[in-house]
């Protein structure tokens, strides 16, 4: 194998194969197809007919070390030795025989873990990477995620959805975290809020007045001492100042709330490029089971497996009923807020489904 391998490289994910099952090395690109046997169940068939069984199971999406060595040694004990994550912190096991696949599944849930999140499931929400690893988030996205999942933990193992649900979390209002079917979203309501004693030493001002998407902020002085100011009527909350410069403080346990989205291209399995729509906005971010939350994405996940077709994605089925049909079957409010009339957004975003670089 050391022969096959890559040399390392600074950037980038590392040469995967390293880390495959030996089946999977054996047959890559070599399948011939692929069946569902139940949910959190996976069975691939090569060509020359090696059979590979992947068990999913679902986690609390950011681990403590006793939670992975747990998780690495049902993988020594039932899978070969092999496990990986998929992007939404799923663990998946691998074993070439079906014996083999009950044995795991009764460990796994012994150990506390749920085996599902395949096909037409509802899979773990992904959030991005919060007070673990950036400098601006404007609330707890794993917490969102894991209540969230507590009350969703019979789609997650059902899979009988009309078809897959993904959801996300992010985090701040402005990079990271809308790449689902529903998307939960921070929204900041109110400008940022300056400490000037500090802004001379901590900002780069000409970077923070850079930043700004609708030239609200300008150099000033207070106090005798280099700092900013914010024009209040021209700033849309959006928190892009905060990075560049802690001290202009918009996170705020009341006034930071979240906001709810739906549909968009990640949402699409064969209609046309779409943008995600506001669905409910000003939710309160409430700590520690986000129950306003929750109660929504409920509502439309019920909806949504009630009067989708088969196969529609949430997006197709949203386009199908037509948009204030949707506030009906979810039954909240339809604003004026809720109609796109942005002429603009046609030739400044990005709207089609193309890769672009
Ligand atoms: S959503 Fe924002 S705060 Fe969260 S990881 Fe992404 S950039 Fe950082
Ligand atoms: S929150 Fe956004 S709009 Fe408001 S001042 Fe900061 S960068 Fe500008």
């Amino acid at each position: 194998m050391a022969k096959e391998m890559r040399e390392p490289i600074e950037t980038g994910c590392p040469d995967p194969f390293q880390y495959m099952h030996p089946s999977m090395r054996r047959n890559f690109g070599m399948w011939a197809y692929h069946e569902h046997p139940k949910p959190g169940v996976l069975l691939h068939v090569a060509k020359n007919g090696d059979k590979l069984w992947t068990i999913k199971a679902g986690t609390q999406r950011i681990l403590d070390v006793f939670t992975l060595r747990t998780l690495c040694q049902i993988a020594d004990d039932y899978s070969d030795g092999y496990i990986r994550f998929t992007i939404r912190s799923n663990p998946e096991f691998f074993v070439t025989e079906e014996s083999r696949v009950e044995p795991l599944i009764a460990k796994l849930e012994e150990a506390g873990f749920i085996v599902g999140g395949t096909q037409n499931s509802v899979t773990t929400l992904s959030h991005t990477q919060g007070w673990l690893h950036c400098d601006i988030p404007g609330t707890d996205a794993s917490g969102v995620v894991k209540s969230m999942m507590d009350e969703l933990i019979d789609d997650f193992k059902s899979a009988d959805m009309p078809n897959r649900v993904h959801i996300t979390t992010s985090c701040c209002q402005i990079n990271c975290g809308g790449q689902g079917d529903i998307a939960i979203n921070v929204q900041h309501t109110k400008p940022p809020k300056i400490n000037h004693d500090l802004v001379a030493n901590v900002c780069e001002r000409p970077s923070v007045v850079a930043r700004c998407p609708v030239a609200a902020i300008r150099p000033a002085m207070v106090n005798g001492k280099p700092s900013l100011e914010v024009d209040e009527k021209k700033c849309i909350c959006c928190g892009a100042c905060f990075p560049p410069c802690p001290p202009m403080q918009i996170n705020d346990a009341e006034h930071s709330k979240l906001a709810i989205w739906v549909g968009g291209n990640h949402s699409n399995a064969r209609g046309k490029p779409s943008f995600q729509k506001l669905v409910a906005a000003g939710i309160p971010n409430n700590p520690p089971r986000w129950p306003e939350a929750t109660a929504i994405v409920k509502r439309i996940l019920k909806a949504y497996k009630e009067g989708a077709k088969d196969w529609e994605r949430i997006n197709e089925w949203v386009e199908r009923i037509g948009w204030p049909r949707f506030f009906e079957e979810v039954e909240l409010p339809f604003t004026k807020y809720h109609i796109d009339n942005w002429r603009g957004s046609r030739k400044s975003l990005n709207s089609s489904t193309y890769i672009r670089f």
